[in-house]
């Protein structure tokens, strides 16, 4: 049995920034499912890394302790941090490098000595208990003891990166709730139009959701770049429009997806009236989508005012391996949102996406498992022991 004073399960966004923030004289461990550490984090943002946004109220402590490991940021005109560099696998380094940085080794390493975080990768937790006092944590070939425990294993969303919602198993287990959890930040499937002739295509409108013909309340009316797939639409302005697709009480998912249609405006930039006396799309829109369009307009007789109203049915959401976060988790009830501490269980912290926490795309997701790990940190840095 390795011993630690503090384990934490997932090396991925929380979980080596709660280790690069931990107290050099503390022996951590990271408990790794892959091969390598912050696989997903490699493919955030187009690999880019999209690190917080100017919207979020922690960003500024998000943007020092960035700077604190070595990594300058710039903020682009939607208010989207990334890395000077534009490259996800330069946070990953700066973030691994902190983890890790001490002058032993944390498996030798004597209490009080400062060391980096021990990693043990391909190392999949399966089990944790709570026995006289310290967690017992199992992975298929080892087991480890520890004082505290974080939970840094992320939600379900993208299971190809190593989340395939292991936590939720782990925090019942361990008698915390955990809410319905579904795939959000999706492109989605879309009808009323033959997609095969579009896909490919990428074009400025502004979106918004409608249900039973009705804005679906709260939903943003985004304008950003509508990306057409072989059976739907994509795009972050798509995407943020998915956690607002979702059954009520009662409902089955199936029959509630059937109430929902997303409406495009192609031409957001043009008032109806401007369109008026056109009889083609075509100069505004181009190549098959301004065929398309035209198709449209003259079936519906609608005019080119057609393209500020499109409307999509929308015939699924897609699922997690296309999700870029995950709605539902545990409950944040259970936790000190201070502390990250769980209110159940003493010395059990819990971050990031595996918490019902989700935002839109922008920074929104990464600043959460960002802060989350600052306040886990802080709070067991500061524990007597
Ligand atoms: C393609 C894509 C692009 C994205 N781009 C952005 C972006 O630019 N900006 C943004 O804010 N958000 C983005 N997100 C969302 C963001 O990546 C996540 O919200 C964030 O990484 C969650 O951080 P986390 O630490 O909770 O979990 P993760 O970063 O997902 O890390 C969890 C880690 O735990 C490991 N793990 C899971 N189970 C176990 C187990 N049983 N034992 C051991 N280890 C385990 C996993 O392998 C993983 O490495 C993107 C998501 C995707 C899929």
């Amino acid at each position: 049995m390795r011993e630690y004073d503090v384990c934490i399960v997932g090396g991925g966004a929380a979980g080596l920034a709660a280790a690069a923030l931990l107290k050099k004289e503390l022996r951590v461990c990271i408990l790794e499912k892959n091969e390598i550490l912050g696989r997903k984090l490699a493919a955030t943002g187009g690999g880019r890394c999209n690190l917080t946004n100017r919207a979020c109220s922690g960003k500024d402590a998000t943007l020092d302790f960035f700077a604190s490991i070595g990594i300058e940021t710039y903020c682009d005109e939607e208010g989207r941090y990334y890395p000077y560099t534009n490259r996800a696998a330069d946070v990953i380094k700066a973030l691994t490098d902190a983890a890790t940085a001490g002058k032993g080794d944390a498996e030798t390493a004597e209490k009080g000595d400062a060391a980096g975080a021990a990693v043990f990768c391909n190392s999949a937790v399966t089990d944790v208990t709570k026995e006289d006092g310290r967690f017992v944590i199992k992975t298929a070939k080892d087991s480890f003891t520890a004082d505290c425990l974080i939970l840094a294993t992320g939600g379900k969303a993208a299971p190809q990166y190593g989340t395939t919602g292991d936590g939720y198993g782990i925090a019942r287990s361990l008698g915390h709730t955990v809410g319905r959890v579904y795939p959000i930040l999706t492109p989605v499937e879309c009808g009323g139009v033959d997609f095969q002739k579009l896909k490919g295509i990428r074009a400025k409108a502004q979106v918004s959701l409608y249900r039973d013909g009705v804005p679906v309340e709260g939903a943003p009316k985004e304008t950003g770049e509508v990306q057409f797939t072989d059976d739907g639409l994509s795009g972050i302005c798509v995407f943020n429009l998915t956690p607002f697709i979702k059954a009520e009480e009662g409902e089955s998912v199936s029959d509630a997806i059937a109430r929902y249609s997303i409406t495009a405006d192609f031409a957001p930039d043009f008032t109806a009236g401007d369109l008026q006396e056109r009889t083609s799309s075509f100069g505004i829109l181009t190549g098959a989508l301004a065929e398309i369009a035209d198709e449209q307009m003259a079936d519906t007789g609608c005019g080119a005012a057609f393209i500020k109203d499109w409307r999509f049915p929308v015939k699924s959401v897609k699922g997690w391996r296309y999700a870029q976060c995950t709605a539902g988790g545990v409950d944040t009830a259970e936790i000190d949102m201070e502390t990250m501490e769980s209110k159940l269980v003493p010395r059990l912290y819990m971050t990031g996406e595996l918490l019902d926490v989700q935002g839109p795309c922008g920074g929104f997701n990464l600043q959460n498992a960002w802060e989350t790990a600052m306040k886990a940190a802080k709070a067991i840095n500061g524990k007597d022991r």
